[in-house]
């Protein structure tokens, strides 16, 4: 069984999705992981980021694990390599959108994305799972809030890991991502019409656990 949670940045998904998963004992998989690791080797390997060609054959070749640990976190590999944190740094966050519009790397992570969930019950948490990644899904959600509110979820997320970010700085990201992923012409991030929406700016992570949960059908 597949539950798909989908939205923009700041909006909860990340959170609800990892305490879903662990609740219902599914595999929880973070797919704005998978682009941020392929944004980090594109970075590492110094490639320009209009060479659409060189991206798309780094992705070919890519190999990505992500790890549920028992206490909930979350840890992803790519080639082998614990990456988790890196890929959360604003130097990777600040390029990745530029990187999954592209339609040769969104089809490759789409074939990856079905793969894992074919391993088994999965939540799985994006910007297209449930409009284009598993579009038969039975559990769809599209968690949402207010911009400041997400402005101020993701600064204190990055000041909690230690990142020196301005809110300012955070606040341009948002915005420069919300605008190209959901602008862009494969897989915009919309809600999917069979999706439930929540908005979660004024309500506990509880209360959002609790609607998704009391939603969820066999
Ligand atoms: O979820 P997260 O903010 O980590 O995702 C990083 C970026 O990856 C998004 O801003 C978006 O550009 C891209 N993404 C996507 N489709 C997904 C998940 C993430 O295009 N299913």
């Amino acid at each position: 069984m597949i539950v798909a949670i989908d939205g923009p940045a700041g909006a909860g998904k990340s959170t609800i999705a990892k305490i879903i998963a662990e609740k219902l004992r599914f595999l929880y998989i973070d797919t704005g992981a998978m682009y941020r690791a392929l944004t980090l080797k594109v970075i590492e390997q110094d490639i320009d980021i209009k060479d659409t060609q060189r991206i798309v054959e780094i992705a070919a070749d890519l190999s990505i694990d992500l790890i549920n640990n028992p206490d909930g976190s979350l840890k992803v590999f790519l080639d082998g390599r614990d990456v988790s944190r890196q890929i959360r740094e604003p130097r990777i966050t600040k390029f990745v959108s530029d990187i999954a519009k592209l339609k040769g790397v969104r089809d490759i992570m789409l074939k990856l994305q079905r793969g894992f969930g074919e391993r088994g019950n999965c939540v799985l948490d994006g910007r297209d799972i449930g409009t284009i990644v598993f579009p038969d899904a039975k559990n769809k959600f599209y968690l949402d809030a207010h911009f400041k509110e997400r402005v101020k979820r993701r600064h204190k997320e990055l000041n909690v890991s230690g990142e020196d970010v301005s809110a300012q700085d955070v606040e341009s990201d948002l915005q420069n991502r919300d605008s190209i992923d959901s602008t862009r012409e494969i897989a915009p991030l919309k809600k999917a019409e069979d999706a439930i929406y929540i908005d979660t700016t004024n309500i506990s992570i509880e209360e959002v656990v609790n609607k998704v949960l009391k939603e969820i059908k066999p």
